[in-house]
């Protein structure tokens, strides 16, 4: 199964891009939205890890393009981002995306969030809990 990574910075792109590919997903690495776009467009993967801070556009101006386009719209995007402050969950779901995995990277957490977002259930970070305060 294929997933596109965009994300600009090589040590976070190094480390998702392995616990991944230990994990079965062929990888495709881009590293800003433009080249990350292209790609998808190019292969259709079911499911891409988004980056949101980019240099150029950035990453919710391109996952609201993805799921505007009606030939990308289904594919599931996580958002990847170093600011988990309140508010961002909302931003992040209003722009299209289908879960949330904070920097630093936890391979645990990485993988829990790409099959639940495949899975099309609510992703663990961003399902709607009791536990609310501990949010995203
Ligand atoms: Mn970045």
């Amino acid at each position: 199964m294929k997933i596109v990574i965009i994300e600009d910075n090589p040590t976070n792109m190094k480390l998702a891009a392995d616990v991944l590919k230990r994990s079965g997903y062929e990888v495709i690495e881009a590293f800003d939205a433009d080249a990350g776009i292209a790609l998808i467009r190019q292969h259709l993967p079911p499911l891409v890890l988004m980056d949101i801070q980019l240099p150029g556009m950035d990453g919710l101006t391109a996952a609201r393009l993805l799921k505007g386009d009606e030939k990308t719209a289904h594919i599931k995007i996580v958002a990847l981002t170093a600011f988990a402050m309140i508010g961002d969950r909302e931003r992040f779901l209003e722009a299209g995306c289908d879960g949330y995995v904070s920097k630093p990277i936890r391979y645990k957490e990485l993988l829990e969030t790409v099959r639940s977002a495949l899975e099309g259930q609510a992703p663990v970070n961003g399902a709607p809990s009791q536990s609310e305060s501990e949010g995203w």
